[in-house]
């Protein structure tokens, strides 16, 4: 019998990431819609480990299930770290993906491109059915921010993110990556490699 897994997020382009690199497990994924409770975290803490284990463990203990949180974000050099947490919430409730990308461009636009470094982060927290924490990992992917979006794939902050690996080539921002070549080096992909590798201790206790 496979093992059920919970994912402890609402946004849907971030559980297909999680649910097509986790494709490959004997595990069967399923998702807060899937439950008679709605799933709704406040995500009010100071960071994405806190946010991360509010998620995992709200839902572990709703769903009586394995349940895994991830808290993720865009931290920009010159702004000192933001967005951040606040990644998903940048310039207010009015605002959907695209305008918030639009929003961070704008306030980057004095800085010239040698000064556009920022990272990703993706923290995961892995929680038992007793809403006790198993594992944690947080991991990063370091790039460079352009000065105008650049590709219709993956979501949020993507048209503008270009990892180190390319280095300032615009058609290398992670929305023109396929899946796979963004999986390999995005914050998420070395997160849940991590993750998935500690798996077996992890469920034998
Ligand atoms: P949260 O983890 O649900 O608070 O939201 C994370 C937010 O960070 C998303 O809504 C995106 O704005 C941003 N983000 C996190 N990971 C990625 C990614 O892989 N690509 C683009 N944006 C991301």
């Amino acid at each position: 019998m496979s093992t059920v897994l919970w994912l402890a997020s609402n946004n849907k382009k971030k559980v297909a990431e999680l649910q097509r690199m986790l494709a490959p497990l004997d595990c069967e994924i399923r998702t807060p819609d899937q439950l008679k409770e709605p799933f709704e975290p406040v995500e009010d803490q100071p960071d994405f480990a806190g946010n991360a284990r509010k998620k995992a463990v709200m839902l572990a203990k709703l769903a009586r299930g394995l349940a895994l949180g991830d808290d993720s974000g865009l931290c920009v050099d010159v702004l000192g770290g933001r967005p951040g947490v606040l990644s998903a919430r940048y310039g207010g409730p009015e605002l959907d993906d695209r305008g918030r990308m639009m929003r961070l461009l704008e306030s980057l636009r004095a800085v010239p491109p040698g000064q556009r470094n920022a990272h990703f982060t993706c923290h995961l927290c892995l929680c038992g059915a007793d809403g006790k924490v198993l594992t944690t990992v947080e991991e990063r992917c370091e790039g460079t921010l352009l000065e105008q979006p650049s590709g219709e794939g993956g979501f949020g902050y993507d048209p503008i993110f270009v990892p180190r690996e390319y280095g300032t080539d615009p058609t290398r921002s992670f929305a023109n990556l396929d899946a796979a070549n963004k999986d390999r080096v995005s914050h998420r992909g070395k997160a849940l490699r991590a993750l998935v590798a500690r798996l077996p201790k992890v469920l034998r206790g």
